[in-house]
């Protein structure tokens, strides 16, 4: 692998967190190829600079347990089990899209389905990241009443990451929604207790709380922006970071 020595990495091990909906495109649902293909490559051009990279995909853009709950049928566990096996989905189309641009990878999943992921042990996670292999981490924490953002923040710091990268639609957090409020205010940083207190809409709080105990610094980016996961792990002050 090409490593340039002569620039400094500021994060040697990411937690990059997609949501679902980021693969959608300009499509009302499920996984726009060429979404894909641009974020794969992403993640190949910052693998490229030795950094190691673990990704925990959402599947909001397939299916989430309470929004079928709410729309009646279905019971809430069930619905649950349903949006992780969506991640799931998720994770294969990025394991083909990372492989397909040269990349190795491995899926591992919190629900065991052994013919197509390994089960997910953090040893063997943190060995495929020290060999090089990006590491897809699907079926969010394995357990129904979660959110895949808290899925990100238990496997950031069982994978030991540096911090974790939670890519969003919008360059970071604000006071209020910024599509509503045109003064609505970017916070270049934020605390954890500031988010929690003033309900920012960051994650939800078990995600924020869990990042909290454990001090896992976050920071919110629009992925779509140029080269900005690149220009994160070499250091560049993009989004809001949040932390103690
Ligand atoms: N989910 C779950 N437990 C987890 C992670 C996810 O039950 O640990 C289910 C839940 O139904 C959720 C769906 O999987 O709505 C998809 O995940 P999420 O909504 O977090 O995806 P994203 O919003 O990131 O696309």
């Amino acid at each position: 692998m090409d490593k340039d020595p002569s620039q400094p990495l500021k994060y040697q091990r990411i937690l990059l967190k997609l949501s679902g909906e980021a693969l959608m495109g300009d499509q009302p649902f499920g996984i726009d190829p060429q979404i894909v293909a641009k974020i794969a490559k992403d993640i190949v051009d910052v693998r490229a600079l030795g950094v190691q990279i673990a990704l925990v995909v959402g599947g909001g853009n397939i299916f989430r347990g309470v929004q079928a709950v709410a729309r009646g049928g279905v019971d809430r566990v069930t619905g649950d089990h349903m949006g992780m096996l969506a991640t799931v989905i998720n994770a294969l189309a990025f394991q083909d899209a990372i492989e397909g641009a040269g990349v190795a990878t491995r899926v591992m999943s919190a629900i065991e389905m052994n013919k197509i992921a390994e089960p997910f042990i953090q040893r063997r996670a943190i060995r495929h990241l020290e060999k090089d292999r990006v590491v897809i981490l699907a079926a969010g924490t394995g357990n129904p009443f979660f959110t895949t953002d808290t899925a990100a923040a238990l496997r950031a710091k069982e994978m030991q990451a540096d911090v974790m990268l939670k890519a969003t639609m919008v360059d970071g957090v604000y006071d209020k929604d910024p599509k509503q409020h045109a003064d609505a205010k970017k916070y270049d940083e934020v605390t954890y207790q500031e988010v929690l207190e003033r309900r920012l809409a960051v994650m939800d709080a078990t995600a924020i709380s869990l990042c909290r105990e454990t001090r896992m610094p976050i920071v919110v980016f629009d992925l779509n922006g140029p080269h900005n996961l690149m220009r994160i792990v070499r250091g560049e002050r993009l989004g809001t970071l949040v932390r103690d």
